[in-house]
């Protein structure tokens, strides 16, 4: 494998943001980071240790939903470490090799980052085994009987794998990771701040009533609450001379389809699915599924934790069901049944 074939599986830090305003919004500090204040204090602490000790930080899993900051986190440890990142993903390794040239080339001190590492297949992840606890490469060479294992020595390094589904990283891998970190929603006063923050530095002026609206409609989620700035922006570019108000809020969520509680036409269209057609569920996921169109990884990453956090949605052991709340919400008389959820 050449070294632009390695290239290929890892991104840059930089070249994995989307677009440059991506970058410009990034926390580039710990103090810069807004909310999970328990995740950045036992981070300080780890971070400082290992720098105290001269050495790289224990193997760190990082698990929420998409938009929480996983990745920002990653970059954020790398400098203060003042170490290089490299940056891959469970589906891009494909191979063996992809994983092995990746940690064979890695220096001392770095920190290789891979997103979605419950996705990576039960072969490549078996050679991060010994990579993660003995800092080893097993290579097998030769084929059958004449078959023999070589140990490689590898670099110190951190791994910082971040997934958005803990029940699906298998144990041997879990146990070998120093820290375990959740990241949770944020709370809506958090989500402000980043609005306030950001808002700063695209230098868009925003009124103090419309900074708790976008808020609200952020699924508590930063890369939301970003995107929802964006937009709004660009409505009051055009509507407004660039004046951010609660008229133009309110238009720019018309035309977003997105409701008070941040809601958009698929949350919708899933739970009225579940109400009309299934007098409100249990249903099957892959029911839901097949219904509005949607794959389930989807649903059950995107959609579906922040209707659980906000009691639109319960999940039982038979499937999924609409609650009391969802069906006031969209305007639904609650079915006798429905009515003590
Ligand atoms: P994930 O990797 O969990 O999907 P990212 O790290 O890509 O999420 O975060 C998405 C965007 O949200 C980032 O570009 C960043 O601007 C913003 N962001 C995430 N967490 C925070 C935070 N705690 N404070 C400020 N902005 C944040």
């Amino acid at each position: 494998m050449t070294i632009s074939d390695i290239e290929r599986l890892i991104e840059p830090a930089e070249a994995a943001d989307e677009a440059v305003l991506e970058i410009t919004l990034r926390p580039q500090n710990l103090v810069e980071f807004v909310g999970q204040e328990q995740i950045k204090q036992n981070l300080t602490v780890a971070i400082q240790a290992a720098k105290k000790r001269n050495e790289s930080l224990e193997h760190i899993l990082l698990y929420g939903n998409p938009g929480l900051g996983k990745t920002t986190l990653a970059s954020i440890i790398a400098r203060e470490m003042r170490a290089s990142i490299k940056i891959t993903s469970g589906p891009a390794l494909e191979k063996v090799g992809d994983l092995a040239a990746i940690l064979s080339n890695l220096q001392p001190g770095e920190i290789l980052f891979i997103d979605e590492i419950h996705r990576l297949n039960k072969t490549i992840e078996e050679v991060l085994y010994p990579a993660l606890e003995d800092y080893s490469l097993d290579i097998i060479l030769g084929k059958g009987p004449a078959a023999r294992t070589i140990r490689m020595p590898l670099n110190r390094f951190t791994l910082i794998g971040a997934t958005t589904k803990l029940s699906m990283i298998s144990n041997p891998l879990r146990d070998r990771f120093g820290h375990t970190y959740h990241l949770n929603f944020y709370e809506i006063a958090d989500i402000e701040r980043i609005i306030n923050r950001n808002a700063n530095l695209l230098s868009v002026r925003l009124d103090e009533a419309s900074r708790p609206l976008i808020a609200a409609r952020s699924r508590r989620t930063p890369r939301i609450a970003n995107r929802l700035l964006k937009r709004i922006r660009d409505v009051a570019e055009i509507d407004n001379n660039g004046l951010i108000d609660t008229h133009v809020t309110g238009k720019a969520f018309g035309m977003l389809g997105i409701d008070e509680f941040g809601l958009d036409e698929i949350d919708r269209r899933l739970l009225s699915f579940l109400i009309e057609k299934f007098n409100g569920g249990p249903v099957g996921l892959n029911t839901l599924s097949a219904a509005i169109a949607e794959e389930m990884d989807t649903i059950e990453t995107v959609y579906e934790p922040f209707l659980l956090q906000i009691g639109f949605l319960e999940r039982t052991p038979r499937g999924r069901r609409a609650t009391a709340a969802a069906y006031s919400h969209l305007g639904f008389d609650a079915p006798k049944a429905q009515t003590l959820l």
